[in-house]
């Protein structure tokens, strides 16, 4: 690792040194082509060579499906908040279910309850969304759900709360269709993604630049009956028979995104990815609850994120000399979300251990202080 920061950064985030590496090198001039991939033509053969690899590789890391289509869109995850209604849903009459863990899970029920009668099953708000309901527990989900719902949201992992989904629910709706968002989760670890009729996830944190928005969707929900005034661009079945170029993409982000995906294969794949993933939580965690209560983390432990970890300290006025102080070492991007306060580290897949292993050595020395 060669450079003088270590982000914690929650998204826009933290990248893999060699990806930046490399783009820097083909910024100027893409192999030999006096150009740059954000200067081609999108239906040129260098832009169809870079969108086919990403799309394969990114198939490979995943082992998804022969029967998923994979989708480079625009607009973040918050476009598909109203993207997923309005193609599951023929009316907005048409009922759909939610599990709220924690803020995005509640923007995307609020917002989906524009476009379809939206159902919550279950909300972690009453605990501040320190848990997550057992997802197989059946005098509870199942008697909050719909039968008769298209579809149950969660999301995967919350970026600002911390709470992340081990296991996942088995929708009892007509067609047992689970939609997922994993944004701050995506290829952090192996997943059944044929347990999931769509996917979706913002570049922005595991994968590559914000403007890039990956939706993974099982290919009978692209019926091309989406509600009748859906926009072509959250149509799913436009981008799916267009392979993702009905208009033009958002290419060097896809193109960056492509070298995430190849990064991640050499280190060996998402089981390896999660191995590493798990060491690095596991080191912070244990900082954490081994501080005597200097540090808490208000997470409820079976759930606790391995990408966002959030913590808290005595005092607002400690908790902003920390961040101050590890700033001043190195480490930044520390402060908690806005709307929660205390600390966040954020530690995507492209965060070192070394990062890690040097921002819990900074909290023991804080500690001994400060206590
Ligand atoms: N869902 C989750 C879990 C997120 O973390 C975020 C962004 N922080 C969003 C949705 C919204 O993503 P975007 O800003 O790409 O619209």
């Amino acid at each position: 690792y060669r450079r003088p920061v270590f982000n914690f950064a929650a998204g826009p985030a933290t990248l893999p040194e060699s990806v930046l590496l490399k783009a820097q090198a083909d910024l100027f001039d893409y192999r030999g082509s006096g150009m740059s991939i954000m200067e081609m033509s999108h239906r040129g053969k260098d832009f169809d060579s870079v969108i086919k690899t990403a799309e394969s590789d990114l198939r490979e890391l995943l082992s998804v499906p022969d029967g998923y289509s994979v989708l480079f869109l625009q607009g973040g995850a918050t476009t598909q908040f109203s993207a997923v209604p309005l193609n599951l849903c023929s009316s907005p009459a048409d009922p759909a279910d939610f599990i709220v863990t924690g803020s995005w899970g509640d923007k995307a029920f609020k917002e989906a309850s524009k476009y379809c009668t939206a159902n919550l099953v279950w909300s972690g708000k009453p605990n501040n969304y320190t848990d997550i309901a057992d997802p197989t527990d059946p005098n509870f989900l199942r008697n909050n759900q719909n039968p008769d719902a298209r579809y149950l949201h969660i999301c995967a992992n919350e970026t600002i709360h911390g709470v992340e989904f081990k296991t996942y629910p088995a929708p009892e709706n007509d067609n047992g269709l689970l939609v997922a968002d994993m944004s701050s989760n995506f290829c952090s670890k192996p997943v059944d993604v044929s347990k999931f009729g769509l996917i979706y996830a913002g570049a922005q944190k595991n994968i590559g630049p914000s403007g890039v928005t990956i939706v993974i969707v099982r290919n009978d929900l692209l019926h091309g009956r989406p509600q009748p005034a859906t926009p072509v661009m959250l149509d799913y079945k436009i981008h799916a028979d267009a392979a993702s170029l009905y208009n033009t993409p958002p290419c060097f982000g896809i193109y960056i995104c492509g070298l995430v995906f190849a990064d991640l294969l050499e280190q060996g794949g998402l089981a390896e990815i999660e191995r590493k993933n798990e060491e690095k939580a596991g080191a912070l965690y244990g900082a954490i609850d081994g501080s005597d209560g200097f540090y808490v983390c208000p997470v409820e432990r079976s759930v606790r994120s391995l990408m966002n970890v959030p913590f808290t300290l005595r005092t607002k006025e400690l908790e902003k000399k920390f961040v101050e102080e590890a700033a001043k070492e190195g480490m930044v991007q520390l402060k908690g979300h806005r709307s929660v306060g205390g600390v966040r580290a954020s530690i995507y897949n492209a965060m070192p251990l070394a990062g890690v292993q040097k921002l819990v050595a900074f909290m023991k020395d804080f500690q001994a202080r400060n206590h």
